[in-house]
């Protein structure tokens, strides 16, 4: 009697994980072997099945998994089969040989287990980018198959366990005393570090902001780990390592840094880079109450005043919902009064590229960028600016992108949602006055 073959192994379909995609640029459409992958105007995977041969090229090329293999019920059953098949056929072990320190490595590497974020706080409340990074240590946490945890530090901070766990944390690490009132580095040093060393996470991750920048790179060194600044995407790799994807070279390169003989992995992150978690009111989850042994006397630094450098209304482009930005076509200063009447009448902000800011035509908080604010709003109108990768990465998140440049060449039309070629000075003086007409048409 003939042998009965076994059934042919399913390959799966490449699936979209729904609002996990962060727009790095295509690199799943450029690892399809078959074109499968087309991108949308919001820079997301549209994936033809019927061209999709399972090959989970775009899944592994994906920065923050994003995108997994999907099987059908049958395909799972076939799967299962062939799985009982081969345990019934006793598939030896493949013995794989590692050297004494490569072994030593590993077992220093498994003790250390966990993703935790850095809940930045000043005065009680949370910075964003804290609830950002628990979006994306849930999917780390997830694929290492760990718990996520926040840590508080502060004083008269515990409702921000609250939060945290509504945000996904599963436990808090809380440090609540006097002395951590304010931030100095000194204190909060101390206080991570010290969970560190106690509780061993694998992975911690904070905001790229200026307190998140200061106390990774402090706790970095202190704990003789690495540190990558800015990273743009996160993943693990097989060996359980993070991938961390950041721009290199001005911009021109994306790199992707692995910390793989040291931990714990510390990464931080802009502000919107990452998406915000849904916000689930009433979620619970552990408090772990750390009692530190420090005194305010033990440090060198004492905090007399706090003086706010808010004067009158203070304008954060990285939260705006509608952004008009100007760059060196709008030829200077003077000129950036057109874009803010336009600003003025549809309730928006204005922001300006590095060139504009360089030449002193717009304050810093203003520019857009890699070494501006990255920023997510509803609308994005850029005018007169090339579109150079430094300036894209700062704003193609952005729902809606409206470029004006007089080159239809510039790159800022690859990202632009509607282009229009021609000449700032008289399309946004057009745009103002058809704005004006429609709100009186409609009496606002
Ligand atoms: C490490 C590093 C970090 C950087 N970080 C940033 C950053 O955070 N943000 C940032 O923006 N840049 C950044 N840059 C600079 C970046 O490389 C570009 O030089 C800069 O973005 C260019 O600004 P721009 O588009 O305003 O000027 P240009 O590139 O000079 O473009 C001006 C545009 O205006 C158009 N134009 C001129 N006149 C008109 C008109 N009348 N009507 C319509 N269009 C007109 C032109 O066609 C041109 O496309 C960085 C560079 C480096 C190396």
């Amino acid at each position: 009697m003939a042998e009965q073959k076994p059934p042919k192994k399913p390959r799966g379909t490449a699936r979209l994980i729904d609002n996990s995609c962060i727009a790095c640029g295509a690199r799943c459409q450029s690892a399809c072997p078959v074109d499968a992958v087309e991108m949308n105007e919001k820079g997301e995977p549209i994936i033809d099945f019927g061209k999709c041969i399972g090959c989970a090229k775009c899944v592994k090329a994906c920065p923050v998994t994003a995108l997994e293999m999907f099987f059908t019920l049958e395909e799972k059953q076939v799967l299962a089969e062939l799985k009982k098949l081969q345990e019934q056929a006793g598939a030896p072990p493949v013995a794989v040989e590692i050297s004494d320190e490569e072994a030593q490595l590993r077992q220093k590497l498994a003790a250390y287990q966990g993703v935790w974020v850095f809940v930045e706080q000043t005065g009680g409340e949370a910075a964003k980018v804290s609830w950002e990074l628990l979006w994306a240590g849930g999917l780390l946490a997830r694929d290492l198959n760990v718990e996520l945890c926040a840590v508080v530090v502060g004083d008269q901070v515990g409702h921000l366990c609250d939060e945290a766990f509504a945000y996904g944390a599963q436990k808090v690490y809380l440090v609540d005393a006097p002395v951590f009132k304010h931030y100095r580095t000194a204190s909060y040093l101390e206080a991570v570090s010290y969970l560190v060393g106690k509780y061993q996470p694998e992975i911690i991750l904070m905001g790229a902001t200026g307190l998140g920048r200061d106390l990774a790179g402090a706790v970095a060194t202190r704990l003789q780990t690495g540190l990558t600044a800015d990273c743009t995407g996160l993943a693990i790799d097989e060996k359980r390592n993070l991938l961390q994807t950041r721009p290199a070279f001005g911009g021109n390169i994306m790199a992707t840094i692995v910390c793989d003989h040291y931990r714990p992995q510390m990464s931080t992150v802009r502000p919107h880079v990452m998406s915000m978690p849904e916000h689930m009111p009433g979620a619970t989850g552990e408090i772990v109450r750390v009692d530190l042994p420090l005194r305010e006397e033990e440090l060198l630094i004492r905090v007399l005043q706090v003086i706010s450098d808010k004067q009158g209304e203070q304008i954060d482009i990285a939260g705006a919902e509608f952004i008009i930005s100007g760059g060196r076509g709008m030829m200077g200063k003077e000129n950036f009064a057109m874009l803010q009447e336009l600003a003025n009448e549809v309730g928006g902000v204005v922001g300006a590229s590095r060139s504009a800011v360089d030449a002193g035509w717009m304050p810093a908080d203003r520019q857009v960028g890699q070494t501006g604010k990255t920023v997510r709003p509803k609308v994005y109108i850029a005018c007169g600016i090339s579109g150079a990768i430094q300036h894209l990465v700062g704003m193609q998140d952005s729902d809606l992108i409206i470029a004006i440049n007089r080159d239809k060449d510039a790159p800022i039309f690859q990202v632009a949602t509607y282009g229009l070629v021609g000449d700032l000075f008289q399309i946004i003086p057009a745009i103002t006055r058809r704005v004006r007409e429609l709100k009186q048409a409609k009496g606002q």
